[in-house]
């Protein structure tokens, strides 16, 4: 019997005024271990990290024929640029490999015979994960990470979860442009929403019950800090949200945006 897979709570904060209600649609989406967010610091699960991540990029349906923010090459540049650089650093101490991320390949999938709708399912999602996964010749590897990127237009809805068809981690992430299920505030400037939930894929790969890495995840303590401007190697500039780091603090544990 396959164990079911649960998707891992996401950033979702884009402004303060908004707090109350994303939180409010956060906890509905709460299940499994993730409902657990708050309580104390990532403790090592047994499961496997990334330790040399590998990061592809499926743009879903026609949709993005439309981009009015230019989030595909933003989305692009930030993977690509991420590599070694001290906000991923944090990552380190949690054994992902930050000196070993690729950013692989993009791939845009037109077809409209299984474009996406406004808020498509997790099923939905993942059977795109499945048909980017063979797009690409991937073979089952925890390291893989595949960000479904959806059109504008949809719904704030981000997680990451784990394709158990094909053995590989993927990222829903929505146009930062679109609203919460509830209409109210954007979902997330810049990098915010796609750096919570890479940082939490190299952490948590594979969100079935008996494989968790680092739980409760990295980036979810996080979600209130306001997001922070950082310089990638290449000295590209992206807007992230901050990690919690279990070394930070003297040992107590913090929010931070460098390793
Ligand atoms: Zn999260």
């Amino acid at each position: 019997m396959t164990p079911s897979t649960i998707p891992q709570r996401v950033g979702r904060l884009p402004t303060r005024p908004v707090l109350a209600l994303v939180c409010a649609f956060a906890v509905a989406l709460s299940i499994g271990p993730s409902a657990a967010v708050a309580s104390g610091p990532p403790r090592n699960q047994g499961g496997p990290v990334q330790t040399a991540p590998q990061i592809y990029i499926d743009f879903w349906g026609p949709g993005w024929s439309k981009d009015p923010l230019n989030e595909r090459q933003y989305l692009t540049n930030f993977v690509r640029s991420i590599n070694r650089s001290s906000w991923l650093e944090i990552l380190g101490q949690y054994g992902a490999g930050w000196q070993h991320t690729t950013y692989v390949i993009s791939w845009s999938d037109t077809d409209i015979s299984h474009r996406p709708g406004p808020d498509p399912s997790q099923d939905a999602t993942k059977a795109e994960a499945t048909r980017a996964a063979h797009h690409f010749g991937i073979r089952p590897n925890h390291n893989v990470e595949i960000i479904i990127a959806l059109p504008v237009g949809g719904t704030c809805r981000p997680y990451h979860s784990w394709d158990s068809d094909v053995g590989v981690a993927f990222v829903a992430y929505p146009y930062n442009g679109d609203p919460f299920p509830n209409h109210q505030g954007e979902c997330a400037p810049g990098a915010r929403t796609v750096s919570h939930e890479i940082a939490e894929t190299m952490t948590d790969p594979i969100t079935e019950p008996g494989h968790f890495a680092w739980q409760p995840e990295v980036a979810d303590p996080c979600d209130a800090e306001a997001s922070r401007t950082v310089t990638m190697p290449d000295g590209q500039k992206f807007l992230v949200q901050a990690i919690w780091s279990n070394k930070a603090n003297g040992g107590r544990g913090a929010c931070v945006f460098s390793g």
